[in-house]
């Protein structure tokens, strides 16, 4: 069984799981993204990392998206780290606004609940806009939760008290290590990866939007418990 990469890229980076050859046909099994491939002769098959054309007992295989990887300025695998910490940011900080939203308690609730939900909504999307900047860059997005924790830049606080002050001064806290790390990442990537760089600056500019909100909304609070 032969597999040529076209590209000259070891097989190994981009074939995670492992190929089984019998004399009429060829199975690939990759647990990465391709659950199960079988190969018949003649068929070119495309997935949404690679190409594969089946030529009899050859299978070619070539990646996509090579010379968008080539011309990252950075070290590829680097910034795909740091995509995958700022990923696992993301997906604490949407947990932490939707359980937020529903158990906080206090005054100007209805008005907190509405911005804690769409903030909620808005991390995930950033959660998306990475992970599909990890796989463009050919890394792995993390598959566990656990590794959420291990990887998380800004962390994760439970809304274990329900008060409304305490929740807002919880997610305004998030926000601003979220703006902290973006402002670095832009810094990163600044000439050197346009693509990464122009993804981050619109997270950061929405996180900026999140911190100004909570703040406002924390005012809110604040002036209507000094005239009760
Ligand atoms: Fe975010
Ligand atoms: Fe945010
Ligand atoms: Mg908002």
């Amino acid at each position: 069984m032969v597999i040529n990469d076209s590209t000259g890229t070891p097989r190994a980076r981009f074939m995670a799981g492992y190929i089984l050859h019998s004399s009429s046909r060829v199975q690939a099994i990759f647990h990465y993204r391709e659950p199960f491939m079988v190969c018949r002769h003649g068929y070119t098959y495309i997935s949404s990392r690679s190409i594969f054309s089946c030529q009899s007992t050859r299978l070619t295989v070539k990646t996509m998206g090579t010379l968008g990887r080539k011309i990252v300025g950075t070290d590829v695998k680097d910034l795909v780290n740091l995509l995958n910490k700022a990923y696992s940011d993301e997906w604490l900080a949407y947990y932490q606004y939707w359980i937020g939203s529903k158990v906080v308690r206090g005054p100007n609730k209805e008005a907190v609940i509405a911005e804690l939900t769409l903030h909620a909504t808005e991390e995930l999307a950033h959660a998306t806009l990475l992970t599909t900047r990890i796989i463009q860059l050919g890394g792995t997005p993390v598959t566990k939760p656990a590794d959420w924790y291990k990887l998380t830049n800004c962390g994760y606080e439970a809304p274990d008290d329900p008060f409304i002050v305490k929740v807002l001064e919880q997610n305004i806290k998030g926000e601003q290590c979220a703006i902290k790390t973006y402002n670095a990442l832009l810094k990163k990537t600044k000439d050197k990866d346009p693509v990464s760089y122009n993804m981050f600056l619109t997270i950061l500019s929405q996180e900026v939007e999140h911190e100004e909100d909570l703040q406002a909304l924390l005012e809110d609070v604040e002036i209507i418990m000094k005239n009760k």
